[in-house]
């Protein structure tokens, strides 16, 4: 009999462990509060520069104490906590030396951990954890944060440069089909491969990272994507070949809420996970709006645009005959922070009647208001999600990395949104916004059918929901 069997003595032990940005945390804190529910003991890793932003943000520690033995601990992230971290930090520090500081950290946290850790959940880009968590003999799951699709796309990277369809040979060439990424040959071009594959070198290291992260994750014993087999089935078998074991348990941001409200009743308390202040103004404004008549305007946490983008976008927009809500964060424009914000903010004066801006907005809320008929967004993984599930229309503008092959399968595969990618010209932008919110074309239809689908699959029964029930089966009888 196995004594020290969690399933016997003692609720699993599952530390998880995310990337220090915002769209990596968002989906791994839900699974956390996800595990939490399940009556597991959960351990959150994050690192102290966000912590502190959380806490200031938000009301996490209170939050989380009405799970028993749910637990807040900080790692550090490699850089010294008066770093600027803005823009796109993240890549651009990621080298050896910090990498090992992060290892060595997390390391010792699993050693030391009381009651010993049964189950690690990392994020899919931290390959040191599988070999931290196999050095330890810990079970270890990968999260992919991002969609299945840039994935398989990112795992391919080698074979299209084997095969000569890489690197790209100038813009005349980015029209052309890429054929070595099984189950995507009918529709991946050039132009939608992840961005960093538009460098000339394709050796960058960069690029290599990347690979070799995405690889690397299939050697964890699980993965778990935040997505349904109802959007992603035909991608997700193809990744089956190379990681037996997947989990697509999306969105989950909607998992989490069906749970909720079926323990709690309609009015449940909801976490909201955000970095930043959110400047909920935005919801009364909105209510004084018709129905579908504003197309809400983000590109997430990350994405920074030049002046003349921004120009572009914005002119298509007074243009087009809709109402806007438009997030600007103090970096969303290329330069010192703070610059940005001034100069949108003098373009606001200009058109007090026809939008409203904000710093950070309460994406989900703005998202479900009936006001809101559309969303340009930068197609980031956790934003699309959201949009889907929420049944709004998308007009894409993609920025980087992922972002290039998600605005692709909105547009032809899934068909709910237009994809205006490398265009940032006003009489685009106006087109396409009135084609989603005066037009209507047929994928206002397309994103109502798919939300009832999606939100199918979170409810009890749904293959999302089968799925996590499995993730929580296998962890508490020790099956990975
Ligand atoms: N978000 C938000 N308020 C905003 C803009 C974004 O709460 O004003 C949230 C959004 O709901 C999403 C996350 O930030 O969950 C952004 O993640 P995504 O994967 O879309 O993009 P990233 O920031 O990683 O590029």
């Amino acid at each position: 009999m196995e004594m020290d069997s969690p399933s016997q003595c003692r609720p699993p032990h599952v530390v998880i462990f995310p990337l220090p940005l915002q769209g990596h945390i968002n989906s791994m804190i839900k699974l956390a509060e996800l595990l939490a529910l399940a009556g597991f003991k959960l351990t959150f890793l994050n690192s102290h520069h966000n912590h502190e932003r959380l806490i200031k943000f938000t009301n996490i520690v209170a939050y989380f104490k009405r799970y028993p033995g749910f637990e807040l601990k900080t790692i550090t992230d490699g850089l010294p906590l008066d770093h600027p971290r803005s823009g796109n930090w993240f890549l651009e520090t990621y080298e050896e030396a910090i990498v090992m500081k992060i290892k060595q950290s997390f390391r010792e946290m699993m050693i030391n951990s009381n009651p010993p850790v049964d189950c690690v959940i990392a994020d899919g880009f931290s390959g040191y954890a599988i070999d931290v968590a196999n050095e330890l003999g810990i079970p270890i799951i990968g999260f992919r944060t991002s969609s299945p699709r840039s994935f398989w796309v990112y795992y391919s990277i080698t074979d299209i440069i084997k095969a000569g369809e890489l690197p790209i040979r100038g813009s005349e060439d980015m029209d052309r089909l890429i054929t070595t990424v099984p189950g995507m040959e009918t529709y991946l071009r050039c132009r939608d491969l992840p961005s960093f594959c538009r460098k000339p070198d394709i050796e960058d290291s960069t690029v290599q990272l990347i690979v070799k992260q995405t690889r690397k994750s299939t050697q964890a014993d699980a993965l778990i994507f935040n997505t349904t087999d109802e959007l992603d089935e035909p991608i997700l078998s193809q990744i089956r070949t190379k990681c037996a074991n997947i989990y697509p348990i999306g969105p989950l941001h909607a998992q989490i809420n069906t749970r909720l409200k079926a323990k709690h009743g309609e009015s449940f308390d909801q976490f909201s996970n955000t970095l930043r202040e959110e400047d909920k103004s935005c919801i009364p404004w909105l209510d004084k709006q018709p129905n579908r008549s504003v197309i809400y305007v983000s590109f997430g946490s990350i994405t920074s645009t030049s002046r003349d983008q921004l120009v572009e976008l914005w002119y298509g927009l007074l243009n087009s005959k809709t109402k806007f809500l438009f997030v600007v964060r103090p970096d969303s424009v290329i330069g010192k922070d703070g610059e940005g914000e001034d100069f949108v903010k003098e373009l606001m004066e200009k058109s007090k009647d026809r939008g409203y801006i904000v710093d950070w907005a309460p994406q989900e809320v703005v998202l479900n208001h009936q006001a809101v008929g559309g969303f340009l967004t930068h197609s980031g993984w956790n934003s699309t999600l959201e949009s889907i599930v929420a049944g709004v229309p998308m007009v894409c503008w993609p920025y980087f990395a992922d972002q290039q092959v998600t605005s692709r399968v909105v547009s032809t595969v899934w068909k709910i949104g237009l994809d205006m990618k490398d265009v940032s010209d006003r009489k685009i932008v106006e087109k396409m916004v009135n084609d989603v919110m005066v037009d209507q074309k047929e994928f206002v239809n397309s994103g109502t059918d798919m939300a009832k689908v999606i939100n199918q699959c979170v409810s009890i029964g749904g293959s999302s929901s089968n799925n996590l029930d499995r993730l929580i089966e296998d962890i508490r009888m020790k099956r990975l």
